[in-house]
């Protein structure tokens, strides 16, 4: 942690970082050494050699290391991490005293001004993600900081430093006593089984809290529903419980059929009464088409990209064609859930697709709700990309 290294930003860049641009990317700098070691602190100076601020390196998806702090005498030490984790833990008050709700985002990354980590609450455990080798190295401080803040029955982690999973464990237990898997979680009073050691993926996405909120108290009742992309089925309970007629849950994976049960019977549901299908959504829509099958409620909440045996999937560039299938099994008046995580692309751009399906379909439609990140993922407005979370409600007009 004594290696410093000073990097120069390039003059059309420097205006951005100087007004909190939290992410080194490679184009903004004019001497990026991609080999130095991860964990390294960089100090970004202008041409001029003024000091803008330092961060860290380490490689991401995304870029390469994050801006930590814009004063120049801030040592990045372990009181440095008790105050960002001080900070966002008393920016979640109201989750942590919630009698309804004990699954929640910590800490956000960059929205918390410690991009390359986010740190999740499920029941009095904590999971930290990793998302680079640098941040990691920090490790210490960030666990210790962690462990002077709160209360926990457990810490466990995920290394996520690539994209597909290379360095994670499945029972990556840090600190606490180890947990009996699933916990039983609550979210507006529905319970979610969630598992700590399986893997990147838990169970749940606490992004979508208030989408399910509204489909449960808003939309479900009386409906007959097609949960697409559906994983553990968590949109299909939130509508079951809003009292749907019906709900149709469809996915690829074969872990969601157990999984969609479990939830569905955490919450006193009975699973007999719902459909759960493991295929490619893209064959059901198919299947659906040609047994003249229609839904009130259809919800698409695809990843940013996706490979089964036949069709690559990415979100900027089909899902223009899912709402199209979506649209052609939606009864008139009915509801689009269409939902996307890709930072890729802008809300302004993600209505654009709306709008191009629609028309190549001859359909009307309005829109009727809108949801991004709630309130525990906390963004900067400095860096719009880490708002991703796009949700749009459409009604399918005659
Ligand atoms: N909507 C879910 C989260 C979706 S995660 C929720 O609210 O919890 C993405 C899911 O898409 C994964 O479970 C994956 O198995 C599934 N998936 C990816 N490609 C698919 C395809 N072509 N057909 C069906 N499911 C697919």
């Amino acid at each position: 942690m004594k290696n410093n290294v000073t990097l120069t930003v390039k003059g059309k860049f420097a205006n951005k970082y100087k007004s909190g641009y939290p992410l080194i990317s490679k184009e903004a700098i004019l001497n990026m050494n991609e080999g130095m070691k991860e964990g390294t602190i960089i100090h970004l100076i202008d041409e001029k050699n003024r000091f803008i601020a330092k961060g860290y390196f380490g490689k991401q998806n995304k870029g390469y290391g994050w801006v930590l702090s814009r004063n120049e005498n801030e040592q990045i030490d372990q009181r440095f991490f008790v105050n960002k984790l001080r900070d966002a833990i008393n920016y979640r008050e109201s989750f942590f005293n919630s009698p309804d709700t004990n699954a929640f985002r910590v800490v956000n990354g960059e929205g918390d001004g410690l991009g390359g980590l986010t740190i999740e609450y499920f029941d009095g455990y904590y999971l930290i993600n990793w998302y680079s080798k640098g941040i990691y190295h920090f490790r210490e401080y960030i666990i210790n900081a962690l462990k002077e803040l709160v209360t926990f029955k457990a810490i466990y982690q995920k290394k996520r430093f690539d994209a597909n999973g290379k360095y994670i464990e499945e029972d990556d237990f840090v600190a606490g006593e180890r947990g009996t898997f699933p916990i039983i979680v609550k979210e507006n009073g529905v319970n979610f089984a969630v598992y700590l050691n399986e893997g990147a993926m838990v169970g749940i996405f606490l992004d979508q809290r208030e989408v399910r909120k509204k489909i449960r108290d808003a939309y479900a009742k009386g409906k007959n529903v097609l949960n697409t992309f559906s994983y553990t089925g968590a949109f299909s309970v939130a509508a079951a419980l809003g009292h749907a007629a019906k709900t149709t849950s469809v996915d690829l994976a074969k872990r969601s059929l157990n999984k969609t049960v479990e939830q569905f019977s955490l919450n006193g549901i009975d699973d007999d009464a719902q459909d759960i299908i493991v295929e490619d959504v893209f064959h059901y829509f198919k299947y659906a088409v040609k047994k003249q099958l229609e839904f009130d409620l259809v919800i698409l909440d695809p990843p940013s990209f996706a490979r089964s045996k036949k069709i690559v999937f990415s979100a900027e560039k089909d899902y223009k064609n899912l709402l199209k299938e979506a649209i052609s099994i939606t009864k008139d008046e009915g509801i689009i859930v269409a939902s996307t995580n890709s930072s890729s692309f802008n809300m302004k751009k993600f209505k654009g697709f709306i709008d191009q399906a629609f028309r190549e379909s001859n359909r009307k439609y309005q829109l009727v709700e809108e949801f991004s990140l709630p309130k525990d993922f906390k963004t900067i407005k400095e860096f719009p990309e880490g708002n991703y979370l796009k949700v749009v409600f459409i009604k399918n007009l005659p």
